[in-house]
């Protein structure tokens, strides 16, 4: 194994304890568990969360059908519109469908437990304002069971937007529109931390990338914790005489004597090629530089004066200091990509 990806399960326990803060008690919390639960792993992510939230929300209907085939039996919801020709396997395996679109109702089987998406502004998936009349006539000709309602925010990781409650103002008017008794859910991690106390709570939450540790904005969250530590060990460690170049394109040059380590992770695991020379590893306690540029297999690190023996324990991500929202500002990203990306063929061990 080139590198290990360790992931502190009772630290998602935590996260959701800061969720809890935010929302108080009756309101359910929807773990969302897509894309492999942000690249941490679907199913050890699921199987200790549920006991502990009552629903998950995933991308995909296949992602639920494997939950459902690993024993979870929280309901779940699934974001996407239904696949053509799966539509069976929503009452099948008893998972909720989104209806983003007026033409999903016709497809599903009669019995299929649905929640009406409606897109209030972020203009992704989801059902305009102006098609609340075709969703009341469709809900009466198609015998679904029809158990929530929901919109998702697009400005909620910024705090204080106008267009979060202008949305929210949308979906209150179509809210009222509809049977009382209906789940009603619009919060994601932004919405839970910045817009708690202004009415986005309803019956339940969405909470995604909070639980994983990160907050959904450029802003820290004292009481999240990033959940992962990646973890490699150096294969060579070399000596560098001053105006040596290192790596493809022989973009950095040693300042003077020293050493060098090699560490046999890179682009295809995950380490994005613009982070080359950006960002540091952590051996022994000390940050080191990464320098050159990141190949597809291996990355190198300048060790200065130290020569650490090969096979030395190099921390690549963990929390505080080397955190994947530290990689996610240098790229000019968010840190939903950075963790989605790591590769899936990283083994990943749950502690
Ligand atoms: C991804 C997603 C969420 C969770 O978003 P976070 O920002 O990660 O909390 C909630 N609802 C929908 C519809 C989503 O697609």
């Amino acid at each position: 194994m080139s590198s290990t990806l360790y992931v502190h399960l009772s630290r998602i326990a935590k996260n959701l304890d800061a969720v809890d803060q935010r929302i108080g008690k009756g309101v359910k919390r929807m773990a969302v568990v897509k894309d492999e639960a942000y690249g941490h792993g679907l199913l050890p992510v699921a199987g200790y969360l549920k006991d502990k939230v009552e629903w998950f929300c995933t991308a995909r209907l296949e992602e639920a059908v494997q939950l459902r085939e690993h024993g979870i039996q929280n309901p779940i919801l699934v974001f996407e519109i239904p696949p053509a020709g799966q539509e069976a396997l929503f009452l099948k395996y008893d998972i909720t469908a989104s209806i983003s679109d007026v033409s999903v109702f016709e497809r599903l089987k009669p019995g299929t437990k649905a929640h009406l998406h409606f897109d209030t502004g972020m203009f992704r998936l989801g059902m305009l304002p102006d098609d609340v009349a075709a969703v009341l006539q469709n809900m009466k000709d198609f015998d679904l069971d029809y158990t929530g309602i929901y919109t998702h925010f697009a400005n909620s990781d910024v705090e204080g937007h106008s267009r979060v409650l202008r949305q929210l103002e949308v979906f209150r008017s179509i809210r009222s529109q509809f049977p009382e008794q209906l789940l009603t859910h619009t919060a994601n991690s932004g919405a839970i931390f910045y817009y708690h106390d202004k009415g986005v709570l309803f019956d339940a939450v969405r909470p995604g990338v909070c639980l994983y540790g990160y907050a959904p904005g450029p802003y820290d969250i004292s009481d999240l914790e990033p959940v992962i530590e990646w973890r490699s060990k150096l294969v060579q460690v070399k000596k560098l005489q001053k105006g040596d170049l290192v790596g493809y394109g022989s973009r950095w040059e040693a300042p003077k004597e020293g050493w060098l380590g090699v560490i046999p992770v890179g682009y295809a695991d995950g380490i994005f090629r613009n982070l080359s020379g950006e960002f540091a590893v952590e051996i022994n306690g000390q940050l080191f530089q990464q320098v050159g540029t990141i190949s597809m297999d291996y990355v190198m690190v300048y060790l200065k004066e130290q020569q650490f023996k090969p096979g030395e324990s190099v921390t690549i991500l963990k929390n505080g200091k080397l955190s994947a929202k530290k990689w996610a500002k240098i790229m000019g990203t968010i840190p939903y990509e950075i963790t989605t990306a790591i590769s899936p063929k990283i083994e990943r061990v749950y502690v």
